[in-house]
């Protein structure tokens, strides 16, 4: 695969580096269908929610000891409940992988976003990254999590997400602790280089991947793009923020169009959360936590109008890798 060639954009594409908000109401019009403007990729993708607050971000997590949690004003309700007003807008139901202290702090949050049709997935319990900790730990708080999130819900949850992404090559194990609990697919393995996280060379497409026991699990990686050899992960977050909204959707609709595979978008509450509290970490992960926090709103916006996206559960379903 020619690397130049893929990187080309068609010139419709182009439209879209200029101002957040200046395409929205082309967008809506290219949605009732009037022709004028470039259709949505027949694809339907997973959209995800990790739903915690700004003081659970592991790149805050050397300013923000885990015992002052506790203390701190919780803004993710508000968030959240915002990100939900939205998806109802546009009658998109998503998946929501809730931290369980998130849950226990906040129950009647869990019960609204059960209550509006959306899957409740689990996002552990504490926001550890899985490779510090041990097995049996990471066994207590993940069953405690899916517990209490299934009792909330009335439904068994079956899917699972890590904390920073970190099932990686050294915390593999973690696959057969979920296989072990019941669940039925796992969306944490990002098949990028990155510091905290990462499984260079994993499968870009949903799929079923080995446990060390033997086991499977469906998988439903993180999102990236390729460029010829090069994975660039466009998929939500602050790859979201920080890239141009134009580099994104490029990169999406080359995952459903080229590739023809589902993506996994996948963001946080405090993402469109400008007055969050600012707290004085260092430069990298100062710029990766608050830059364009004012726009992602407004982008998000206009993805929702340019993609189609359903629940992560029903991705796979139709995929033939879950049968219930
Ligand atoms: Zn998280």
């Amino acid at each position: 695969m020619n690397a130049k060639a893929t990187l080309t954009m068609p010139r419709t594409e182009l439209r879209g580096t200029t101002g957040d908000d200046s395409e929205a109401s082309g967008l809506r019009s290219s949605a009732r269908g009037n022709g004028t403007v470039e259709s949505k990729a027949a694809v339907t993708n997973a959209f995800t929610i990790d739903v915690e607050d700004y003081y659970h971000v592991s790149a805050l997590a050397s300013a923000i000891p885990r015992d002052t949690w506790g203390e701190r004003d919780s803004r993710v309700s508000a968030s959240t409940d915002r990100l939900l007003a939205m998806l109802d807008e546009k009658r998109i139901k998503g998946t929501f992988f809730v931290l369980g202290w998130v849950a226990d702090k906040i129950p009647q949050l869990v019960k609204r976003i059960a209550a509006l049709g959306h899957e409740v997935a689990c996002h552990g319990y504490s926001h550890e990254l899985i490779y510090r900790q041990t097995p049996g730990v990471f066994a207590e708080e993940t069953r405690r999590s899916k517990t209490l999130l299934e009792d909330l819900t009335g439904m068994p949850v079956i899917g699972y997400r890590a904390a920073s992404f970190s099932i990686t090559p050294r915390s593999r194990w973690a696959l057969d602790t979920l296989i072990e609990q019941g669940f039925l697919y796992d969306s944490s393995i990002f098949p990028v280089r990155h510091d905290r996280y990462g499984m260079p060379g994993a499968d870009r497409a949903p799929g079923y991947v080995h446990a060390p026991s033997g086991g499977r699990i469906a998988e439903f990686p993180m999102s990236t793009a390729a460029f010829g050899p090069v994975r660039v992960p466009v998929s939500g977050g602050g790859y979201f923020r920080l890239l141009p909204y134009w580099f994104t959707r490029n990169g999406l609709r080359s995952i459903n169009e080229r590739d023809g595979m589902p993506f996994t978008f996948y963001l946080h509450p405090w993402e469109i959360d400008v007055d969050q509290p600012r707290v004085d970490v260092g430069f990298v992960s100062r710029f990766r936590h608050y830059t364009n926090l004012s726009k992602c709103e407004s982008r998000l916006r206009r993805l929702l109008a340019d993609f189609n996206f359903t629940t992560m559960r029903n991705v796979l379903r139709t995929r033939g890798l879950l049968s219930s």
